[in-house]
């Protein structure tokens, strides 16, 4: 516990950070949330995490791929709520069904769960998603919970590159244990919403997870951002997007699938 003395300092600073920092823009409509981590911070700590998943994962040696996956997130980001940042794509060669977003907008797609998608609005889902957990500020807001408040400050005040590596490190873990209940509905509303504007069928959602509900039977070591406990159930977000997705702006010939997706998927190795 805090003093009477420190906790009134530490409070009285977060009104003053609040001041500059509360105004995020995080959600379609305008939507804000208090974050105390500035743009700067966030996107340091993503670049620290990328080095690190890069030590220990196979990044796919194939342009084309990576090409093709910048394409589409770049379209998303388009209209998406935070345009202003620089997403990176990658796709990963693994056989894990896993697909995972870091603060700070680094994105990363495996091989495993692109062979089980069969559409490209499926892929494309999977895509918004992710890019919606950053627009969210989903794991920023679960870093700002479990540092505290005094650690935040303590990087919103220095620019120590030991503290993003050590709090790159914590952001790590939060990322695969993946996201709180709420936050997965959230960014399931945000994808839909983004990939309808950009010109998606957003069945391409129900779709996937149709596919995420038909392979859980046989459950591999990931599964999608390492699926944990606090996870809906996937039948509750299907329902969910379907009540949804009557309520989007209706759009004319929206893609559902595509040659060149097809065309992609025979290359994976
Ligand atoms: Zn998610």
């Amino acid at each position: 516990m805090l003093s009477g003395r420190r906790s009134s300092a530490v409070l009285s600073l977060i009104v003053f950070f609040g001041l500059f920092l509360s105004c995020a823009t995080t959600g379609p409509g305008g939507k804000k949330s208090f974050i105390l981590i500035s743009d700067k911070q966030e996107i340091s700590i993503g670049n620290e995490m990328d080095r690190q998943i890069r030590e220990t994962e196979k990044i796919l040696p194939d342009a084309g791929w990576q090409y093709y996956i910048n394409e589409i997130g770049q379209k998303i980001v388009a209209v998406s709520d935070r345009r202003g940042l620089e997403f990176h794509f990658a796709v990963v060669e693994s056989d894990q069904i896993n697909a995972f977003a870091t603060p700070g907008g680094y994105i990363y797609i495996y091989t495993g769960l692109l062979k089980k998608i069969n559409r490209e609005s499926e892929l494309v889902a999977v895509i918004a998603h992710e890019i919606s957990h950053v627009v969210g500020r989903h794991g920023v807001k679960r870093l700002q919970t479990i540092l505290g408040a005094s650690l935040v400050l303590d990087l919103a005040l220095g620019e120590k590159s030991e503290t993003t590596k050590n709090i790159a490190g914590a952001a790590l873990g939060v990322v695969m244990s993946g996201y709180s209940r709420s936050q997965e509905y959230e960014a399931d509303e945000f994808g839909l919403i983004y990939m309808n504007r950009a010109g998606w069928n957003p069945q391409g959602m129900t779709g996937m997870f149709e596919l995420l509900q038909s392979i859980s039977g046989h459950r591999d070591a990931g599964f999608f951002e390492m699926l944990s406990s606090s996870h809906p159930q996937t039948s509750d977000r299907i329902t969910a997007v379907n009540n949804l997705i009557p309520s989007l702006p209706r759009i004319p010939n929206q893609v559902l699938d595509s040659r060149k997706f097809q065309q992609m998927k025979n290359k994976l190795p």
